[in-house]
């Protein structure tokens, strides 16, 4: 993916007055065309605004797919798209450690509409096949999970989709398109919290459907339905962060890469999650199908739950907050946060300990984040 593209694709031409940078149209509505159908008269909520158009363009092109649709949310973009997909008496498998928030809504949502679900290991093949029912219509995965890092068998995931006429979708928050293109890899859906690495800044949130016109359209009705759209001002801002994702992007590989290697090498580190490293299980893996490894990254301290919060007292440059994917570092301990609705055997199952820290690394300098991660470490 490049850096043309993302400045570039889906942008008006010509351009709407001259004007170089797409104006925002603060319209709820638009002159009556004799469209015939309901969803094709021109209403925000129908997320189909210039704003929402020129996104819509710029997000298929990003990951070379064949459309996209922006939400209000990260989980607007999921939860619509888990109920367009699915209809009472189906089945889903989805992985065992996803989002707490797609999580929660799986679990405690999806039953209540006579939607049934497994989680599976997503690097064992043979455990979806053992879970697989007559009623299983999907399978759903994240390109790099939260808050372990982990990188599942996605080409499996793919083959086993399609041997078993299932959909197959994916979220791509953490890798972001400069990272991983789902679409060229054989997926189905690839859905993302935009709030993320896609935006870019932490000022907004947003969500987007990526993938099969047919399947993007069908997201886009329920969307019209449930009123999950996105306002023409957050498009905007939206299409403007999405011009430097690969800029920002890169830095963030390199400077993850960087921090993770001195991570490995610290006394006081007791264990590491980063796909970047050879000592990652999936790092063949990674390194094989994605173009970085990501900004994200989690680890244990030799200390404990302790040691994790003096460390985060200490630390002068990542900010403690929730959200990742900006151009400030955050940090924050997944276990009170994430996933503190979880119960505790279950976040001890999945390796979420109490005092695990997770990092999102932002575009500051390498150098300053190493010093103070350094300094925040020192007795
Ligand atoms: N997917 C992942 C991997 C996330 O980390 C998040 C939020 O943290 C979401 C989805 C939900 O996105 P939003 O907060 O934009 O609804």
């Amino acid at each position: 993916m490049s850096n043309t593209t993302a400045v570039h694709a889906g942008e008006p031409n010509p351009r709407i007055s001259g004007a170089v940078v797409m104006p925002i149209f603060q319209s709820s509505t638009y002159l009556y065309e004799d469209e015939t159908d309901y969803h094709a008269a021109r209403y925000v909520r129908l997320s189909n605004s210039p704003n929402h158009e020129v996104l819509h363009r710029k997000l298929a092109a990003l990951e070379n797919a064949e459309a996209a649709l922006v939400a209000a949310s990260g989980m607007a973009a999921i939860s619509t798209s888990l109920l367009a997909m699915l209809n009472a008496d189906d089945h889903l498998l989805v992985l065992d450690c996803p989002y707490g928030g797609t999580r929660g809504f799986i679990v405690e949502d999806l039953p209540r509409f006579g939607i049934s679900y497994t989680f599976i290991d997503p690097n064992d093949p043979r455990d979806w096949e053992s879970k697989l029912t007559p009623k299983t219509r999907a399978i759903y995965v994240e390109t790099i999970t939260n808050p372990l890092m982990q990188v599942p068998d996605l080409e499996a995931v793919v083959e086993f989709a399609r041997s078993n006429d299932l959909l197959s979708m994916v979220d791509n928050t953490f890798a972001s398109p400069i990272n991983f293109r789902p679409a060229e890899h054989g997926f189905d859906l690839s859905l993302h919290s935009c709030t993320k690495y896609l935006n870019g800044h932490s000022d907004i949130a947003a969500g987007a459907v990526i993938g099969r016109t047919v399947l993007v359209e069908k997201v886009r009705r329920l969307l019209n339905h449930l009123g999950g759209s996105l306002d023409p001002h957050a498009c905007y801002l939206l299409q403007r962060g999405i011009k430097t994702i690969g800029l920002r992007i890169r830095q963030q590989n390199q400077s993850a890469l960087a921090i993770a290697r001195f991570l490995e090498d610290h006394t006081s580190v007791k264990s590491l999650n980063y796909p970047g490293l050879p000592s990652h299980p999936a790092h063949e893996r990674a390194r094989t199908l994605f173009d970085g490894f990501g900004g994200m990254l989690s680890f244990e301290l030799a200390g404990g739950a302790p040691a994790a919060r003096r460390f985060l007292k200490r630390l002068k440059i990542p900010l403690v907050a929730v959200s990742l994917g900006g151009v400030e570092s955050l940090i924050i301990l997944p276990a009170v946060t994430a996933y503190a609705n979880v119960p505790a055997p279950e976040r001890k199952r999945l390796g979420v300990t109490d005092g695990l820290i997770r990092l999102s690394v932002g575009i500051e300098e390498t150098q300053d984040l190493i010093d103070d991660i350094r300094q925040a470490l020192s007795e």
